[in-house]
């Protein structure tokens, strides 16, 4: 088998439930890992530095971009966030099976470097399920909820450059959803 298929990348709309898929498919099957991004946005209440992002200012993130160390990166709402290459390719050589969530350009770069990888979207049941999704997560202030709602309308454009899309309606559902696509990616 080609070693990129190990590589699941997961995107959706901000409030469309990735994290919490993929932390529901990480509970059923530990053997998958998650790549942990890098991002300047600010650590939310909960979230750990090293678990959920590599935290740092924009000084620190330039100089990663500048040395070569990061396999995609975007500006996303302001903030930059990114894969660092540290976080791929020795796991998938390895036999290890790596699940990505990022936003639909950094998912588009992926794929080019990774034509065998497989790309999943995961969609809202609706634009108001999205909305109450985002507001009810508490996260984020109105602003930044109007940002991530107009950039939805966007994001929902590119689904059709997926390998597959998939909705949440059900957590558990749809993480059994992404384990099947990953199995019979594997097998083929
Ligand atoms: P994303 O990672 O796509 O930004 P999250 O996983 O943070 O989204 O989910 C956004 C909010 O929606 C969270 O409060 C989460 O608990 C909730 N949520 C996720 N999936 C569902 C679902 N199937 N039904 C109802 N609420 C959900
Ligand atoms: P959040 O701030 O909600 O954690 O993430 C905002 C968006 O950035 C989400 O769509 C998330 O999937 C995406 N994202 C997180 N990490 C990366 C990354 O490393 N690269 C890219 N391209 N997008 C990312």
């Amino acid at each position: 088998m080609n070693e990129q298929r190990r590589l699941l990348v997961v995107s959706g709309p901000s409030g469309a439930g990735k994290d919490t898929v993929v932390k529901c498919l990480r509970q059923a099957h530990p053997e998958i890992e998650l790549s942990v991004s890098a991002t300047t946005r600010p650590m939310r209440p909960g979230e750990a530095q090293g678990v959920d992002y590599y935290y740092m200012t924009n000084e620190q993130f330039e100089e990663k971009i500048s040395r070569g160390e990061m396999l995609e990166h975007v500006n996303y709402c302001g903030k930059y966030y990114g894969t660092p290459k540290s976080e791929v390719d020795k796991r998938i050589s390895a036999g290890i099976t790596v699940v990505l969530v990022i936003e639909v350009i950094g998912a588009a770069n992926i794929k080019r470097l990774y034509p065998e990888s497989t790309l999943v979207f995961i969609m809202p049941p609706s634009m108001d399920e999205l909305a109450a999704r985002l507001r009810g997560r508490g996260t984020e202030d109105e602003a930044t909820v109007q940002k991530r709602l107009a950039r939805a309308k966007e994001e929902l454009q590119e689904k059709d450059a997926y390998d597959f899309a998939i909705v949440n309606d059900d957590v558990s559902r749809c993480a059994q959803e992404l384990y099947d696509i990953l199995v019979a990616r594997q097998s083929e």
